[in-house]
């Protein structure tokens, strides 16, 4: 996995700019990839409501009740999954994405249109 600098940096940023969501998903999203998937849901969690539907049983569920923060990564059916976030007005929704596609931007795209239509 590419170290990416540069997280210390967003991390500082945000402090002295709390209220930044744009700038809070940043940071989430740069902790996540590298594997620092608690401090992700902290930070996401402190200004986004997570407005993720109960699901399952297949993939762990991501709703409010039943994220467990560390879980960034889970295996079902043979594949690897990651977990991924889209944020849109004060909400946060997690999703499962499968491993090779978590930085598929056409997926965090739709996720974050259906994300936007939910609020809309
Ligand atoms: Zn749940």
């Amino acid at each position: 996995m590419p170290s990416r600098p540069g997280v210390d940096a967003l991390l500082n940023e945000l402090a002295a700019s709390p209220d930044d969501a744009a700038l809070r998903a940043r940071a989430a999203q740069s902790l996540t990839k590298l594997g620092r998937h608690r401090e992700a849901v902290e930070l996401l969690r402190d200004r986004f409501v997570n407005l993720t539907a109960h699901d399952g049983p297949t993939l762990p569920c991501l709703c409010r009740r039943c994220l467990k923060p560390d879980l960034g990564e889970t295996h079902a059916q043979d594949m690897d999954f990651a977990r991924c976030f889209v944020v849109a007005h004060g909400r946060v929704l997690y999703y499962w994405a499968p491993s090779e596609l978590a930085d598929d931007p056409g997926i965090s795209r739709s996720v974050g249109a259906r994300l936007a239509a939910r609020l809309a």
